[in-house]
C-alpha cells in the first residue's frame, strides 16, 4: 500500500456504550476494536524511519514494529513487541494520555493537519492485549511463562502495589530475587483499583496482571501499612531484606481551604472514588459500604480525577453533576477523551468559575456552593494562563454534595518514620534519577517521587529502580 493509500484510510472510531445508558451503569464505556478494526487502524501507520511516535512514549515501545505486526493480523507478535518494554498493555491501552504522548507526534496526524486523526496507537495496543487474554482463556494460546533467573537468595520488599511497584516487583522477580509486596489496602493494584473507575478500567484486567505477578513468584501481603506495621529500615535491618522499593503513590487528598469544607456532604475525590471502586459502594445489594446519595453534585477541579468523580456521581444516581473549573477548557489537564465522555453523559461544565465557600444548613449538611467568575490573566509557573477572580461576580448553585478534586500530595507517613530519607518541600522522595534514595538499600519510584503523574510514567520509574536494585544486588 502506498503512503497516499494509507492516508486515505478513514480512522477507526472506538465503539462505545450509548451515553444515556452508560451514564447509569458501571460497565466499560469503550467497547474495544474488532480484529478488523485493529488491522485497519494499524495499517494507517506509515512506518516512518525516524519513528517520531516513539519519542512520545515514556517506555519507548517499538510502535511502528507492533503496528506492522497488528496490520498483518499477527496480534500475538504485536503483543510480544509491546511487552518488551511495557508490562501492562491492557491498562495503558485504556488509560494512557496517548494524545499528549505517542499520538501527539504521529506523522499521520501532522499530514492530515488533525492530531485527532493520528494512528490510534493506544486502541490497537488495547486490542492486542485483550485479544491475547481471550485466546489464553479459551486455551488457544499458551499462557506466557516469563523467564525467571535462578534464585539469587536475596530478598526484595516492595511497598505499595500500584503500577510502579508492579513493574519493579516483576523485574526484580525475573532477576531471581525473592520479592514480597506490602500493600496497605486489602486489595493490590494501587490507583488502578481504588481510583480509576470500573467503567474506564475493568478490575478483572488489573486482577489478571496481579495474578501474572504471583505466577512469577511474587508474594503479596495486604493490609500492611509500611511505616507503621514495620518501619522501612526494619525491612533491611531486622527482616532480612536486601533492598526496599517504596512506591506508595500520591494518595493524600488536597482541599481548597475554603469555608464549609467540613460540612456533611463534602468529600475528597479520592475518598469518594475509593468507596465506590474498591469498596464497591455502588453495588448496594452486596456491599456494606455506607454511601452518600448525592442528587445535586458539584465537583471542583479539571483533571482526570475530577472527570472520574463527576461520572461516578452520575452512576451513583445524581440527577445533576456540575463540574466547576477555574480556568478554561483549553487548560484542563484531563484527557480529551474523558472530557468528551463526561459531557456526552450529561455532566454540566462550568468553566472560568470557582468555589468561594460551601454553604450549609442548620443540620450541618451542604445546601449550596457560592462561586466566583474568573478571567484568564498572564501565564503562571505551569505555563498556563492564570485565573483571576472577577470581583463582585458571586453567584450560588444549589447542591447537596461537593467533591473536591484539586490534586493529591504525598502521604507523609514513610518520610516521617524513616530517619535520613531525603524528601523535597512537597514531601516527594528524592532519588538520584535511577531510583536510589538517600538511604543505601532503599529505592523509590512512581508518584511518590514524581508527584501525581501517570500510569506509564510510574511504570517507567518502577523499571528504572528495579534495574538499579538488580545491579546493586549483583
Ligand atoms: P499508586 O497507584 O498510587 O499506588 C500506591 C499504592 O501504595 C496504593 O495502593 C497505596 O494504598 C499503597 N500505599 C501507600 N502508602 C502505603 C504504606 N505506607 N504501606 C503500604 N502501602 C502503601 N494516570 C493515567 O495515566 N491515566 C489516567 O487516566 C489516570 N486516571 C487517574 C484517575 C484517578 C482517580 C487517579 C487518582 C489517578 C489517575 N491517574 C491516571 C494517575 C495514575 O493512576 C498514577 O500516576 C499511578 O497510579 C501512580 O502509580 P504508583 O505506583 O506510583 O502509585
Ligand atoms: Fe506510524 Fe505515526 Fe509512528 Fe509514523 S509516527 S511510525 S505513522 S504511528
Amino acid at each position: 500500500m502506498t503512503a497516499q493509500e494509507k492516508l486515505a484510510i478513514p480512522p477507526r472510531g472506538m465503539p462505545e456504550q450509548d451515553p444515556a445508558v452508560r451514564a447509569r451503569n458501571m460497565k466499560e464505556v469503550a467497547l474495544g476494536y474488532s480484529a478488523e478494526d485493529a488491522r485497519t487502524e494499524a495499517s494507517r501507520c506509515l512506518a516512518c524511519p525516524a519513528k517520531p511516535c516513539m519519542k512520545g512514549c515514556p517506555v519507548a515501545i517499538d510502535i511502528p514494529g507492533f503496528l506492522a505486526k497488528a496490520a498483518e493480523g499477527d496480534f500475538a507478535g504485536a503483543l510480544e513487541t509491546i511487552k518488551k518494554t511495557s508490562l501492562l498493555p491492557a491498562v495503558c491501552g485504556r488509560v494512557c494520555p496517548q494524545e499528549k504522548q505517542c499520538q501527539k507526534f504521529c506523522t499521520v496526524g501532522k499530514i492530515l493537519k488533525d492530531q485527532g486523526k493520528a494512528v490510534a496507537i493506544g486502541r490497537v495496543e488495547r486490542f492486542c492485549a485483550d485479544w491475547a487474554a481471550a485466546e489464553i482463556a479459551a486455551g488457544r494460546l499458551p499462557a506466557p511463562k516469563p523467564a525467571v533467573a535462578k534464585p539469587t537468595g536475596k530478598r526484595v520488599a516492595v511497598i505499595g502495589s500500584g503500577p510502579a511497584s508492579i513493574t519493579c516487583a516483576a523485574d526484580c522477580a525475573r532477576a531471581g530475587h525473592e520479592v514480597t509486596m506490602f500493600e496497605a489496602f486489602h486489595k493490590p493494584g494501587g490507583v488502578l483499583v481504588y481510583g480509576i473507575p470500573e467503567f474506564r478500567l475493568p478490575k478483572k484486567i488489573v486482577e489478571r496482571e496481579i495474578e501474572g505477578l504471583r505466577e512469577t513468584g511474587v508474594k503479596i501481603e495486604t493490609n500492611f501499612l509500611a511505616g507503621r506495621t514495620l518501619r522501612i529500615r526494619d525491612f533491611l535491618e531486622k527482616e532480612g531484606f536486601s533492598a526496599v522499593f517504596v512506591g506508595t503513590g500520591a494518595g493524600l487528598p488536597k482541599f481548597m481551604g475554603i469555608e464549609g469544607e467540613n460540612l456533611i456532604g463534602v468529600f475528597a475525590a479520592n475518598e469518594y472514588l475509593t468507596r465506590a471502586n474498591l469498596m464497591k459502594a455502588y453495588d448496594e445489594e452486596h456491599a456494606d459500604t455506607p454511601f452518600w446519595h448525592g442528587k445535586r453534585v458539584a465537583v471542583l477541579g479539571g483533571g482526570n480525577v475530577a472527570m472520574d468523580a463527576a461520572r461516578m456521581a452520575l452512576r451513583l444516581g445524581a440527577d445533576e453533576v456540575h463540574l466547576i473549573y477555574r480556568r478554561s477548557e483549553a487548560e484542563m489537564p484531563a484527557r480529551l477523551e474523558e472530557v468528551g465522555h463526561a459531557k456526552a453523559e450529561g455532566v454540566e461544565f462550568h468553566m472560568l468559575q470557582n468555589a468561594k465557600r460551601i454553604l450549609g444548613g442548620e443540620d450541618g449538611k451542604v445546601c449550596g456552593i457560592e462561586c466566583l467568575k474568573y478571567e484568564l490573566g498572564e501565564p503562571d509557573a505551569s505555563g498556563r494562563r492564570s485565573p483571576v477572580a472577577v470581583e463582585g461576580s458571586e453567584f450560588t448553585i444549589d447542591v447537596d454534595t461537593v467533591i473536591v478534586a484539586v490534586g493529591n500530595g504525598s502521604n507523609p507517613l514513610i518520610a516521617a518514620t524513616t530517619e535520613g530519607l531525603e524528601t523535597d518541600a512537597r514531601g516527594r522522595i528524592v532519588t538520584d534519577g535511577e531510583g536510589r534514595t538517600s538511604i543505601k538499600g532503599v529505592y523509590a519510584g512512581g508518584d511518590i517521587v514524581l508527584g501525581a503523574a501517570t500510569v506509564i510514567l510510574a511504570m517507567g520509574e518502577g523499571r528504572k529502580a528495579a534495574a538499579s536494585i538488580n545491579a546493586d544486588l549483583a
